[in-house]
């Protein structure tokens, strides 16, 4: 059989390999899938998410706040590991407010953004306490109606789309229409509107994208996103107390991708940390990161169990597929579908290979994890694992299509 002598995916070396299985905290793939007692399932590594918690901290400035955006991954378990690990909490719901509360996330430390909020979940997050980067004039009255009905002022930080200009290949693009925050622009009216209204204003929100591998394209949005909440600054009601710069850092997950490296990302923080001391003397500088946190710590493991082969096409048929892992599936979001890295992670040491694809069981071609990869030879009874999964996996999934049984999850 011919293999491409290009690597089948990105380097994957956070899992370390033990007697031909891949070894997910301190347990080989076996044994951990007997523990958890059925397959298909997410496993997430508690150690390598303290570990890339630690090395981001050693190369960001201490006045920087570290926070963790829980819609990459909302497991109850791994909410209250991150509550302990970093300084702040980003929800995007009422229904992740209460999982942060629960998971014991100080008030203080939990942010609210979303393009469309509920009044009740507006309701529930001043009642609560916590600050809501509002997105909308609509959202400032609410609040200020709210308010004056719990007595209990809002806190609130302004999210802004940017107006500035990235320049990609002598191309400059704008921030442009989008549903999210609120147009620069319209800013120092909604600055105006905050005032009026006694809510706490307490600063700033910006966030340009996701998934950005290049460190120098995230050090010019946060050096823009900077210089934008310094003009706008001068508008506001009150000091800036917060500063978010948002996140958007990548991870690698095709051939050819390399991990980002965050030094000169910190370098710049610092830099912009130390302008902050002496330009908005009150501000703190928070970045909110979800993917980067979590994303390389956590694999999705689903049991061969049917091998066919279709003119001569080998297919491996699995327990789980899109219905838990939409993404790896390359229906959420990616223009040109790719394969996530994957291995038969009880065969490690395989020495025979073959090209193989990876399905799942649902009646749609869609369903297709690996597309044609080559692979150690697998059997029915054999376990596909699916890296950087701990990320936009089960939660951005479609569970309920064709009905089949939901995935488990741990954290180890
Ligand atoms: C989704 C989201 C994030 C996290 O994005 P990642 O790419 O996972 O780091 C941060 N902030 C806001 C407002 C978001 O909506």
């Amino acid at each position: 059989m011919i293999l491409s002598s290009t690597p089948a995916h990105a380097p994957m070396d956070q899992f370390p390999v033990a007697s031909g299985e891949l070894v997910i905290g301190g347990l080989p793939l076996t044994q951990l899938a007997a523990r958890v007692g059925a397959t298909p399932f997410y496993a997430y590594d508690r150690g390598l998410i303290a570990q890339r918690v630690a090395q981001l901290r050693a190369i960001l400035p201490p006045a920087v706040k570290l926070h963790y955006a829980m819609k990459a991954n909302p497991m109850p378990a791994l909410v209250a590991q991150m509550v302990r690990l970093v300084d702040g909490i980003d929800v995007a719901s009422g229904g992740e407010l209460k999982v942060s509360l629960d998971a014991g996330a100080k008030p203080r430390e939990i942010s609210f953004a979303g393009p469309g909020k509920r009044e009740n979940e507006l309701i529930q997050a001043v009642a609560a306490g916590i600050l809501v980067n509002v997105e909308s004039f609509r959202e400032i009255a609410l609040l200020a109606r709210i308010s004056r009905q719990l007595g209990v002022p809002a806190r609130v930080a302004v999210r802004v789309n940017p107006d500035f200009e990235l320049k990609a290949s002598g191309m400059k693009m704008g921030g442009g229409p989008k549903q999210f925050g609120i147009d620069a622009e319209a800013v120092p009216q909604a600055l105006a509107e905050i005032g009026k209204a006694g809510l706490v204003f307490e600063g700033f929100h910006l966030f340009s994208g996701s998934q950005n591998l290049k460190a120098e394209a995230i050090v010019e949005a946060q050096q823009k996103s900077y210089e934008l909440a310094l003009k706008l600054a001068a508008h506001a009601p009150a000091p800036v107390l917060t500063l978010n710069l948002g996140g958007g850092f990548g991870i690698p997950y095709f051939p050819g991708e390399e991990r980002l490296d965050p030094a000169p990302i910190g370098a710049n923080l610092a830099a912009l940390s130390e302008r902050a001391e002496r330009e908005l003397p009150r501000a703190e500088l928070v970045i909110e990161l979800g993917r980067y946190l979590v994303g390389e710590a956590g694999i999705y493991v689903t049991r061969v169990l049917d091998r066919k082969i279709s003119r001569g096409q080998v297919f491996l048929v699995c327990d789980g597929g899109l219905n838990h892992h939409l993404s790896a599936s390359g229906n959420f979001g990616q223009v040109i579908r790719k394969n996530y890295p994957v291995v038969i992670g009880n065969k490690m040491d395989a020495t025979e290979k073959e090209v193989a694809s990876v399905v799942g069981p649902l009646c749609t071609p869609l369903d297709l994890l690996a597309d044609r990869l080559a692979l150690a030879k697998a059997e029915p009874g054999d376990l596909v694992v699916i890296f950087q999964s701990g990320a936009y996996g089960a939660s951005a999934s479609p569970q309920a299509f064709l009905g089949h049984p939901a995935v488990a999850e741990i954290l180890v």
